[in-house]
């Protein structure tokens, strides 16, 4: 019998799967989530507020095709859960503002169990490394500063490989890799528990198999647009 090798037999076995790619680059293929086309019904159908109505001030409404936050709206998170996903998403502080450092243009992607990838106009706004736009927030900062000026648009391209902790132990403490409009700035970025501001979580520090993705409104008029996710195949650890 003829026997292949190990390599070869591995390719033939496993690509299975066909995907349609898009005919725009950062549009999205045939097997993407699409979370956000620029319309009202895709704003409604797609995300929920993360804010209680009683508490709710404003509301995410849908402006020349993408999507922002209304003063007092708070975070909004999809409909959809996912665990291990390619997200991509575009955004835009459309407003030149004097305020510097956090202030301005700040939002945020977050990820089931509350990791971000930090949303900031940088551009000639420098502030602290892992607060940076691209930052894994609290975690690591961004390889290089890629954005674009105020006004224009910037895309992120985000791999997320959640921590797998099971009773206490870490089996897969997950990753990040993130390109700002077409530039790698984290590469594979392990996420040692994850962080926040001024802090870091426990190493094996929990986190849900599945969840919503959520915008941050922290108080900046960001836009958003063409956002779309697609899940990923299981690891070796999720066996
Ligand atoms: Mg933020």
């Amino acid at each position: 019998m003829k026997t292949y090798p190990l390599f070869i037999s591995a390719v033939l076995l496993s690509v299975s799967t066909v995907v349609v790619f898009a005919q725009s680059i950062g549009d999205a293929p045939s097997d993407a989530v699409v979370l956000f086309d620029g319309t009202a019904d895709s704003l409604a159908n797609n995300w929920r507020h993360a804010r209680p109505k009683a508490k709710r001030k404003g509301d995410w409404i849908v402006e020349d095709g993408s999507m922002l936050r209304m003063r007092g709206a708070g975070h909004i998170e999809t409909v959809a859960q996912f665990g291990d996903c390619q997200l991509h998403i575009e955004w835009s502080h459309t407003k030149q503002s004097s305020k510097e450092g956090q202030k301005r243009g700040n939002s945020g992607v977050f990820f089931p169990g509350g990791i971000e990838i930090q949303v900031l106009d940088n551009y000639n706004n420098p502030t602290y490394p892992d607060g940076f736009a691209g930052a894994v927030y609290g975690v690591m900062p961004p390889a290089a500063n890629a954005l674009r000026a105020p006004g224009q648009w910037q895309s992120y391209d985000i791999i997320y490989r959640r921590p797998i902790v099971r009773d206490g132990v870490v089996l897969d403490q997950g990753s990040m890799t993130v390109l700002v409009n077409g530039v790698v700035v984290q590469d594979s970025t392990p996420l040692d528990g994850g962080g926040g501001h001024k802090e870091r979580k426990a190493l094996n520090h929990a986190y849900p198999d599945a969840g919503p993705l959520l915008l941050q409104d922290h108080g900046n008029p960001v836009h958003f647009r063409n956002i779309w996710c697609r899940p990923l195949r299981p690891r070796p650890a999720e066996k």
